[in-house]
């Protein structure tokens, strides 16, 4: 039996040591997305088109702790920082 998840997203703040981050919250399963694998900005947050080419992951979590260790292990360490660096840095800009 095939079973096909169809994540209804809503936008949401996670708050966690003074950290927060605005993703994307599925209503059903109440399972937040890291914003960066799924590209919360243009998937719930309405602050941007869909990418043509960007590289989604399905990265859910039941904790906003979680959420943080996710993108503290796995964002911030090795080329991925080094991605996401250049990312924050590009947004930086765009603001101004
Ligand atoms: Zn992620």
């Amino acid at each position: 039996m095939a079973y096909v998840w169809e994540p209804r997203w809503e936008p949401y703040t996670v708050e966690v040591d003074g950290i927060k981050i605005r993703t994307c919250r599925d209503k059903t399963t109440g399972m937040i997305a890291c914003p960066i694998c799924i590209h919360a900005a243009s998937k719930c947050l309405d602050l941007s088109k869909e990418p043509r080419d960007y590289n989604y992951e399905n990265s859910f979590f039941f904790s906003p702790t979680d959420l943080i260790i996710h993108i503290r292990e796995y964002h911030f360490r090795g080329k991925n920082a080094k991605i996401l660096r250049e990312k924050l840095a590009e947004t930086a800009k765009r603001r101004h």
